[in-house]
């Protein structure tokens, strides 16, 4: 590990911060708090621009280095919103907030993030500028969506774009990353199967919709099973199946509900394709109705090349040769800074959380024995990437 000791020296009241953040949770777009206390500070540490209410409630800071305006803007992104979890730590810095909870870290990203603007601000040893990102709304929200449609990258003019997110059970303060996918495109579907109810002892008077679901269920499992290169990633899971409240009558209707997990476009694509065919199918095979509304929500977070090995060797920096791994397994999660980095060229990466409870576990703490390395990537960052382009 190699962290100036000037950030060494950040950790106590970085880890205050988070703490702060921790027990004052909020979802979505609904995260003033969060915002106006990012905001107060980058002000506080003599950022040079300071924008609020980008995409709703995102905030961006402009830092200059030590030639001033004009040269390369680099982005770093961090997200501030929690998820609607009830936690059951019992930490000294608990949420305050009944059911809604840090589950996934971003109190900490947060944290290190507003870290990294004041060690650059104080120290402006860097060329070009950074333009620091706090986004919404990343649980499902698409806040990163809606900073990139308010403008932000022209705005700031930001020419690459670098996430970061922690990693329970990779080792604290190491780094992992890959280049291309590293986290699935997402769609949400429902299904709603219109039968005929009937009594069940006079089942060829009705149409049966658990029977038609039942067979949609497995149906679809063929689309990962028969439908695609089995070295390529599907994911579908139906993960809700309503039907019926009596035992002796056949319902009238059911409904399915799930996710779909895809790394590469064009698949995403086929299994679209594939999910209606299935489902218009299945409907005349039984002679229902069925509906189906599915909605493709995040792209997949796919890093470039060039930024991936950027980023790669920044993190060796900071934790060493041994401690990065550079050809990580993708994760079938969705993660909106793929927006940004459809938007920009850049790296997302991880950084290991230690031995601690999984994303959104009840249980789940953010480790702040990381946030020193997490602060040093940023800086190196910083100094380091976009300009060679
Ligand atoms: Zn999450
Ligand atoms: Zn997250």
């Amino acid at each position: 590990m190699s962290i100036d000791p000037r950030i060494l020296g950040l950790k106590d009241e970085v880890t205050a911060w988070r703490r702060d953040i921790h027990a004052h949770p909020e979802t979505l777009y609904d995260v003033h708090r969060t915002a106006a206390l990012v905001a107060g500070k980058l002000r506080s540490f003599g950022c040079d621009e300071v924008v609020e209410g980008i995409g709703q409630t995102g905030v961006v800071g402009l830092i200059h280095g030590r030639n001033g305006p004009g040269g390369r803007v680099v982005g770093l992104r961090a997200d501030m919103d929690a998820l609607p979890i009830s936690e059951e730590t019992n930490l000294p810095h608990a949420s305050k907030i009944p059911g809604k909870m840090h589950a996934c870290g971003h109190d900490g990203h947060t944290a290190m993030l507003l870290g990294a603007a004041k060690f650059l601000a104080s120290t402006r040893e860097f060329e070009g500028s950074v333009a620091v990102i706090f986004q919404p709304a990343e649980e499902g929200g698409a806040g990163g969506k809606a900073m990139v449609d308010d403008g932000m990258m022209d705005r700031f003019n930001i020419r690459e774009v670098y996430g970061m997110h922690n990693m329970p059970g990779l080792k604290p303060g190491h780094f992992s990353l890959r280049p291309g996918p590293v986290m699935a495109a997402t769609a949400y579907f429902e299904i709603t199967i219109e039968g005929r109810g009937s009594h069940a002892a006079k089942p060829h008077e009705g149409i049966d919709p658990v029977l038609v679901g039942s067979h949609l269920v497995t149906a679809l499992q063929s689309i990962s099973s028969r439908n695609t290169d089995p070295l390529e990633s599907v994911v579908v899971s139906v993960t809700i199946f309503q039907a019926g409240d009596v035992a002796n009558v056949i319902p009238q209707r059911a409904t399915l509900k799930g996710t779909v997990r895809t790394l590469d476009n064009g698949i995403r694509d086929m299994v679209e394709a594939r999910f209606k065919a299935i489902v218009d199918g299945i409907a005349r095979m039984f002679n229902a109705d069925i509906a189906l509304d599915y909605q493709r929500r995040y792209p997949a977070t796919i890093n470039h090349p060039a930024q991936t090995v950027t980023a790669a060797t920044l993190a060796r920096a900071v934790a060493g040769t041994n401690n990065v791994n550079d050809d990580a397994v993708p994760t079938m999660g969705g993660e909106d800074f793929s927006y940004m980095l459809e938007a920009r060229p850049g790296a997302f990466i991880f950084i290991g959380n230690g031995d601690t409870a999984g994303l959104h576990h009840p249980a789940y703490d953010f480790n702040d024995e990381i946030i020193p390395a997490g602060i040093q990537y940023w800086a190196l960052v910083a100094q380091k990437a976009g300009l060679a382009s």
